[in-house]
C-alpha cells in the first residue's frame, strides 16, 4: 500500500525549484540523526539494472538505490546485507520473506495488492524503446508485427502488452531474464528494439550500438518496496531520510543521483548556482508566477490526463482480456436492455451464436418453461433499472439442456446515467443436476428414515461426552412407546433408563474412543414394554477427528427373544416331563415318587421351589409331604386350607378344591397372595401354580411350584404342569394296582401250593385204592373159583348119574345149574387172567408174529370147520419185540371176536395183515361180521361192556378190556374201525422193539 504524501510526479525541475526555499527552512529541522532505530540486520536484493541498482564486478552491490542505502544504513543501524538474484526471483524472495526490502519497484495497483511501498518515490522513471538502427523505427505503430524484448515479470511487459493490443497493434513480446540480455537480444537483431526503463537504456544503449526512439511510456515512479505487512520501519526511515534529502540541493540523495550521472533535475546543478539563481529567481518571481504556475497546471493536468487515458486503456485491456479468457458468460446490454455483447463463453455455454444473441435473440435460446418468466423479469428489472438475478435454462442446439446462474447490473455515467447493463451467465448444471441428485437422495434418505422397520436415532455429542437426541424415526416412538417430545432435545439419561442406560452410555464413549461402528444387545423396560433389541451406534467425527454426533440403530428383536426364550422353558418343561416319567418307573413307593418328583421339577425344570401337599382330613389342612429347591423354612411357615375359605384361596388350596391347574403370574400384585406375598417375595418367588394329584380319581393333595421371573407360565405350560399332576397321579394309581396285583399273586401261589397238595394226596389214595381194588378183584376171583368148582363139579356128577332119576322139572333145574356154573367159571377166568396182568414182570422179548398166529389158528382148526369159517394169513408176518403170552392172549380175543360175531347167513371171512409204520408194525384183524355201532367203538374196551345177550353171543365183556390192557403194558395200542353190517376190522400198533 502507498501512501499518498506528495505527488510523485512534481520532482520536475522547475517545480524543484519553485520549493527550494522552502525546503532549506525544513532541512535542518529533519537532520537523519533524529531518526532512532533498533539495531537490525536488513536484506535487500538486488537485480541487474544499472545504474540504478547492481553487483559490481567485485559483487558488491551498487548503483543508485543501494548508495542511498548504504547512507541511511549507518543511522539507522542497519547492517546491510545484499543478495543477488533475478527480477522474478527476488519479488518471489521478497514475497517469501526470504529478503526484507526490494529496491527499484515501480508503483502499480497491481503490485500495491502484492506488496507495500514507501510515500516518497525514489526515482521517477519511465520506459523507453531502444531500437535497433537496422530496423528504422521512430513511432509506435513502426513496432506493428514486430518482436521487442522486456525484462521478464516487469511493469513494461504487462503495460506495453496490453497498450499494443489497445491500439490493435500484434507485437510479439520476447521476454529476457535480465535487461543486459534485453539489450544483447535488440543488439544481436533477434529482436526489433528492446524495451528499458530510461535509467538502464540511456546508460547503456550506446555501449550496445542501439538507437533510442521516441517512443516513450509508462512513466513511473520507483519505490522501495517490502512483503506486504513486513518492514514498516524500514519503508518509514527510507521516507525521513528521502524527505530531508529532497529539500538539500546537496543532500546525500544528489550526491549519489549526481555520481551515477541520472538525468534527475537537482542533481546537476551546483549549489552555489541556487543560491545566484534563487535570487535571480527571486527577481522574476512575481513577472513570471503566474506563467509558472500555469505552466505546472498545465502539466499537472496533462500528466493527470495521461495518466487516466493510460489506465483507461489498461482498463480497457483488462476487460477485454478478462472478457475473452472469463470462465463465465458475459454479456452487455444498451440502457434498453438489448444485449450488444456476449463473450465467446456466453456463446458456450448458450450454444447461441453471438449474432443471433444480439437484441432480444438470446431470449430464443432460453428454455420455453423459462422463457416467459425470465423475459418478463429483464423487461421489469430494465424498466425499474435495478440488477437482476435468475436461474433459467438454455436450450441448446443439440437439445441438451445448460442450467445458467443469470446476473446483470447498470452500469452508469459519472452523472449516474444508465449507460447499459453488463451481466454474468455462469453455467451451474453441474450444480443443479447435483443439487437435484442430492434432493432425490435427501428425499430418499427422508423416506427410509421415517419409513424404516428398525430404529433409527441421532445424537449430538456435547462437551463433557453428554449425548442429546437430535431427531428420531417414527419405528423409535412406536417401538418405545414414547412421544417425540419426550426424546428429541432430551439427554440419553432423560430417555433410557437404568440398568440399560449405563451400558448404553459406555457403548456410545466406547465407539467414539476406538472411532468404530459398536454393537450390543439391550433389554430395556419402556412404556410400550420390555424391549429387547441389538444396537449399533455409529460414531461421527468433524474434521479435526474430534466426534460431533452418533448414529444409532436398533433392530427390535423382542419377538424373537421371547420366542427364544419359550422354546427353551418348553424344552426345558418337556426334559422335565421325560424325566418326570423315568423317574416314576423306578419310583416304588409314594414317598420315593414325591421326593424324585419335587427333585426333577426343581433340577430340570429350573423352578426355585416344588413341592408336594396332601390333604390332612383330620385338621382341615395342607400337610407338605416333600420338597425339593430354595425353600429356606417357607413350608414350615405354611397354613393353607383346602376348603373355601381365605388360607384356601391360594394356588395350591384352589387347584385341590377345583381340581384343576391354578396360576398365579405375580405373586406382588394377586390379592389370593396376600396372606403368604411377604415371605414369597422374601425368598424370590415372583410366580407361582398349583395342580392337583389324585388318587384313584380322588383328588388327595396338590404339586406346587415356584418361579422367579413373572408372567411365566403361559397356556402351554399350564397344559405342560397339568400333564406333570397327571403322571403323578398315574403313578400313585400303578403303585396301588401294583401292590394288589403283588397280593393276588401271592395268594394265587399259596392256593395252587395247597391243590398240589391234594392232588398228590388224592392220588396216592386213589392208588392205594386201586391196588386195593386189584388185590380184592383177585383175591375174590381167586377164593370164588374153588367153591364154583365144587358146584360146579358137583352138579356135573349129579346130571350125569342121576339125571334120568328125575322129572322133567328136575333134569331142567339140574342142567341150568351145571351150565351156569360153567359160566361162572369162564367168569371167574377171564377175571383172575385180566387181574393176574401186570402181576407178574412183562417181558421185551422177540416174539416171531408167524408162530404165534399159527399156533392160535392150529387151536381153533376144529371150531372153524364147525362154524365154516375161514382165516387167511399172510405168508410172511414179522417179528416183534414183546411178551408171547400177552401178544398170545391179545390175538386170541381178536380172531375169537372176529369168527363169534359173524352174520348168522354168511360164513366168516377173517384176515390177519399188517404194514408197518415208522418202527412200529401195526397189525390189522378184519372180518365180514356184523360190525359195530360207532357210539360203541370207544366203549367195547372197557371191563364188562357188551352189546348183545349171552343168547345172541356168549361173552363175558373182558375180552377187550384184557386187549387194552395187555397192549398198555407191551407200549403198543389198539382200536377199531367198523361198519354195521359190514364188519369190523381192529388195528395192534406194536413197538417193534
Ligand atoms: P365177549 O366175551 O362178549 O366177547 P369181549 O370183550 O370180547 O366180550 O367183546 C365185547 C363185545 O364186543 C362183545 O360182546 C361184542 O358185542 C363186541 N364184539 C367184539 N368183537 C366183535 C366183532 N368181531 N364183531 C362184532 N362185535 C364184536
Amino acid at each position: 500500500m502507498k501512501h499518498t504524501q506528495g505527488n510523485p510526479g512534481l520532482t520536475s525541475q522547475p517545480v524543484w525549484a519553485l520549493c527550494l526555499c522552502a525546503l532549506m527552512l525544513w532541512t535542518t529541522a529533519f537532520s537523519p540523526g533524529a531518526v532512532t532505530s533498533q539495531a537490525r540486520t536488513v536484506r535487500v536484493g538486488v537485480y541487474q539494472n544499472e545504474p540504478k541498482i547492481f553487483m559490481d564486478q567485485n559483487g558488491h552491490a551498487a548503483g543508485i538505490f543501494i548508495d542511498l542505502l548504504n547512507a541511511m544504513a549507518p543511522q539507522e543501524g542497519w547492517t546491510m546485507v545484499y543478495l543477488p538474484c533475478e527480477w522474478t526471483a527476488c519479488l518471489q524472495a521478497l514475497t517469501d520473506g526470504k529478503i526484507d526490502l526490494m529496491p527499484d519497484v515501480a508503483y502499480s495497483v497491481q503490485r500495491d495488492a502484492l506488496y507495500d511501498f514507501h510515500h516518497t518515490p525514489v526515482l521517477e522513471s519511465w520506459s523507453v524503446i531502444y531500437a535497433n538502427p537496422n530496423r528504422s523505427i521512430n513511432n509506435i505503430s513502426q513496432l506493428d508485427g514486430r518482436r521487442v524484448a522486456v525484462l521478464n515479470g516487469s511493469i513494461q511487459q504487462t503495460d506495453f502488452g496490453q497498450m499494443m493490443t489497445g491500439y490493435g497493434f500484434k507485437t510479439t513480446l520476447v521476454p529476457a531474464a535480465s535487461l543486459d540480455q534485453v539489450f544483447d537480444l535488440a543488439a544481436k537483431g533477434s529482436v526489433d528494439a528492446a524495451i528499458a526503463n530510461n535509467f538502464f537504456g540511456d546508460y547503456f544503449y550506446q555501449k550496445y550500438g542501439l538507437a533510442k526512439t521516441t517512443i516513450v511510456f509508462d512513466p513511473t515512479t520507483l519505490y522501495y518496496a517490502t512483503a506486504q505487512g513486513r518492514n514498516h520501519d524500514l519503508l518509514n526511515a527510507i521516507d525521513l531520510h528521502l524527505n530531508q534529502w529532497l529539500q538539500q540541493p546537496n543532500s546525500t540523495y544528489y550526491t549519489v543521483l549526481k555520481r551515477w550521472g541520472a538525468q534527475q533535475p537537482a542533481a546537476r546543478v551546483p549549489q552555489y548556482i541556487f543560491w545566484v539563481t534563487g535570487i535571480v529567481l527571486g527577481l522574476f518571481l512575481a513577472a513570471a508566477g503566474m506563467v509558472i504556475l500555469l505552466r505546472r497546471q498545465v502539466g499537472v493536468r496533462t500528466r493527470k490526463l495521461e495518466q487516466a487515458n493510460a489506465e483507461l486503456q489498461e482498463s480497457q485491456a483488462h476487460y477485454q482480456t478478462l472478457a475473452r479468457i472469463s470462465p463465465v458468460g458475459i454479456f452487455r446490454t444498451d440502457p434498453n436492455g438489448a444485449t450488444t455483447y456476449v463473450n465467446p463463453q456466453w456463446c458456450q455455454i448458450s450454444g447461441l451464436p453471438a449474432e443471433q444473441a444480439l437484441g432480444n435473440g438470446w431470449l430464443a435460446a432460453v428454455h420455453p418453461d423459462d422463457r416467459d418468466r425470465i423475459g418478463n423479469g429483464w423487461q421489469q428489472s430494465t424498466q425499474l433499472q435495478k440488477a437482476s438475478y435468475s436461474d433459467y435454462r438454455f436450450i441448446r442446439p443439440d437439445g441438451s439442456v445448460a442450467w445458467v446462474m443469470g446476473q446483470a447490473v447498470p452500469e452508469l455515467n459519472p452523472e449516474n446515467q444508465i449507460t447499459g447493463y453488463v451481466g454474468t451467465i455462469t453455467d451451474i448444471t453441474e450444480r443443479k443436476r447435483v443439487e437435484a441428485a442430492l434432493q432425490a437422495s435427501e428425499s430418499q434418505l427422508s423416506l427410509i428414515y421415517a419409513n424404516i422397520s428398525d430404529v433409527l436415532f441421532y445424537l449430538s455429542v456435547e462437551p463433557g461426552q453428554r449425548f442429546r437426541f437430535l431427531s428420531v424415526n417414527a419405528a423409535f416412538l412406536a417401538v418405545t412407546g414414547l412421544k417425540r417430545d419426550q426424546v428429541v432435545g432430551k439427554l440419553v439419561q432423560e430417555v433410557i433408563p437404568e440398568p440399560s442406560q449405563s451400558m448404553v452410555l459406555a457403548n456410545y464413549k466406547k465407539a467414539i474412543r476406538t472411532k468404530k461402528v459398536v454393537s450390543w444387545e439391550e433389554i430395556t423396560e419402556y412404556p410400550a414394554g420390555k424391549k429387547f433389541g441389538a444396537v449399533y451406534a455409529i460414531p461421527i467425527f468433524d474434521s479435526d477427528g474430534n466426534a460431533t454426533n452418533l448414529i444409532g440403530t436398533v433392530h427390535d428383536i423382542t419377538e424373537s427373544k421371547q420366542a427364544e426364550a419359550r422354546i427353551l422353558h418348553i424344552n426345558r418343561l418337556y426334559a422335565t416331563l421325560i424325566q418326570l416319567n423315568q423317574t416314576i418307573m423306578e419310583a416304588s413307593d409314594r414317598e420315593t415318587l414325591f421326593r424324585e418328583t419335587c427333585r426333577v421339577v426343581v433340577e430340570y425344570g429350573q423352578f426355585r421351589l416344588a413341592w408336594v401337599g396332601l390333604i390332612d382330613q383330620t385338621i382341615q389342612c395342607v400337610v407338605p409331604v416333600d420338597f425339593a429347591g430354595d425353600e429356606q423354612g417357607y413350608l414350615s411357615g405354611l397354613s393353607i386350607a383346602y376348603q373355601d375359605e381365605e388360607s384356601g384361596r391360594g394356588p395350591t388350596g384352589t387347584a385341590i378344591r377345583e381340581g384343576r391347574c391354578v396360576l398365579c403370574q405375580d405373586i406382588a400384585t394377586d390379592p389370593t397372595m396376600e396372606q403368604w406375598r411377604a415371605d414369597a417375595l422374601q425368598r424370590g418367588f415372583r410366580s407361582s401354580a398349583a395342580v392337583p394329584i389324585r388318587q384313584a380319581s380322588q383328588v388327595i393333595g396338590a404339586f406346587t411350584v415356584y418361579a422367579g421371573e413373572l408372567h411365566l407360565f403361559d397356556a402351554e405350560e399350564e397344559a405342560l404342569l397339568v400333564k406333570i399332576g397327571q403322571t403323578i397321579s398315574y403313578a400313585l394309581d400303578g403303585l396301588i394296582n401294583e401292590s394288589q396285583r403283588c397280593q393276588a399273586e401271592a395268594d394265587l401261589k399259596q392256593l395252587n401250593a395247597e391243590l398240589e397238595l391234594r392232588v398228590k394226596d388224592r392220588t396216592l389214595q386213589l392208588e392205594a385204592a386201586n391196588k386195593e381194588l386189584e388185590s380184592f378183584s383177585y383175591s375174590v376171583s381167586h377164593d370164588l373159583r374153588a367153591p364154583l368148582r365144587a358146584i360146579s363139579g358137583f352138579s356135573e356128577i349129579l346130571a350125569r348119574r342121576h339125571r334120568l332119576d328125575l322129572n322133567e322139572e328136575g333134569r331142567h333145574y339140574i342142567d341150568n345149574i351145571v351150565q351156569a356154573s360153567q359160566r361162572m367159571g369162564h367168569l371167574i377166568d377171564d377175571l383172575l387172567s385180566y387181574a393176574r396182568l401186570g402181576r407178574t414182570m412183562v417181558r421185551h422179548e422177540p416174539v416171531s408174529l408167524a408162530g404165534l398166529v399159527d399156533e392160535i389158528s392150529r387151536n381153533m382148526q376144529a371150531y372153524l370147520a364147525e362154524i365154516n369159517g375161514a382165516l387167511s394169513i399172510p405168508e410172511a408176518l414179522p417179528v416183534v419185540t414183546g411178551d408171547h403170552t400177552l401178544l398170545s392172549q391179545v390175538f386170541t380175543n381178536l380172531l375169537e371176536n372176529a369168527f363169534k360175531y359173524h352174520q348168522p347167513a354168511v360164513p366168516p371171512q377173517v384176515s390177519l395183515t399188517y404194514y408197518r409204520e415208522g418202527r412200529d408194525v401195526v397189525v390189522k384183524v378184519s372180518d365180514n361180521g356184523i360190525g359195530i355201532p360207532p357210539e360203541y367203538q370207544a366203549k367195547i374196551f372197557s371191563m364188562f361192556q357188551r352189546l348183545h345177550t349171552e343168547e345172541e353171543y356168549p361173552g363175558t365183556g373182558i375180552g377187550l378190556a384184557t386187549v387194552r390192557k395187555s397192549l398198555a403194558l407191551l407200549g403198543g395200542s389198539v382200536w377199531v374201525e367198523s361198519k354195521e353190517g359190514q364188519g369190523s376190522t381192529f388195528f395192534v400198533r406194536l413197538p417193534k422193539e
